[in-house]
């Protein structure tokens, strides 16, 4: 069996008074899709913030593909390079092109010669299907284009494991699948995810795994089979209830 490639143990976080994550314990293996589901204030994005270093916790342990997260410097970026996150808003550089945007971290971090990197960017840009737009700034483009150029720059940088917190939710609707249908192509080259989404459909055709967050704890996990049709705790039930 391989290692798993994302272990949290134990891991637990609060906001002030706010226990925000109660005692976390989440092992994904390499190739894993895992579908994190649950209700708003659940603490889904400060676990996928802690797993980047985004947030820092007070107990327990995560480990990156067998070493724990480094505290600052030089492994914190290699770490921040290792794991890709896309968030809900782009967060393109909106005063860099689009080509610009994905070639930047590994010029900087990778230490990618410029041409190099320009071509790989320009590969990417072509799989999430917006490589016309290299020369154009993000206000130029579509919110599911940006979020496809978003992807494709965490992709540069070569990760180990995507993390996606809510992507597709600042989106309209008729710009949903098309970055779905990316992420569905990532997971099915074996690209190991780490996904905040409420997009019950893309969970049952990319998920390997469920896992139902409520009050900072994971509730449940099974696949997603067994979760949108017998889910066994009342707090997924109610949930499912009203997002079904
Ligand atoms: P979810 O992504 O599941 O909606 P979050 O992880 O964003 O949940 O938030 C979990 C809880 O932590 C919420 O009650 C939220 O208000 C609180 N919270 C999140 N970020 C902060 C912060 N930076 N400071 C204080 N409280 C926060
Ligand atoms: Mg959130």
């Amino acid at each position: 069996m391989a290692e798993p490639l994302v272990v949290l143990s134990g891991v637990n976080k609060h906001f002030g008074d706010l226990h925000v994550l109660r005692d976390i314990n989440l092992s994904v293996d390499p190739g894993e899709v895992v579908i994190v589901i649950g209700p708003s204030g659940s603490g889904k994005s400060t676990m996928c913030r802690t797993i980047n270093r985004l947030e820092t916790y007070e107990s327990g342990s995560i480990t990156i593909d067998g070493k724990p997260l480094p505290q600052e410097g030089k492994e914190l970026a290699q770490l921040r390079a290792d794991v890709g996150m896309v968030f809900q808003s782009f967060n393109l550089f909106a005063h860099k092109t689009i080509l610009d945007n994905v070639t930047l971290g590994p010029i900087k971090v990778r230490q990618k010669a410029k041409a190099a990197a320009e071509k790989e960017a320009m590969a990417l840009l072509e799989r999430v299907g917006v490589a016309h737009q290299a020369q154009k700034y993000p206000a130029q483009l579509s919110g599911g284009q940006q979020q496809r150029v978003a992807i494709a720059r965490s992709l540069a940088m070569e990760p180990k494991v995507m993390l996606f917190d809510e992507p597709t939710s600042a989106l309209d609707p008729e710009m949903i699948n098309e970055v779905l249908d990316v992420m569905i192509g990532l997971a099915k080259d074996g690209m190991t995810m780490i996904v905040v989404t409420h997009e019950m459909g893309f969970a049952r055709k990319a998920a390997n795994r469920v896992v139902f967050m409520a009050d900072g704890q994971i509730v449940e996990q099974a696949t997603p089979e067994e979760f949108f049709t017998n889910a066994q705790s009342n707090r997924a039930k109610d949930f499912l209830a009203k997002i079904l």
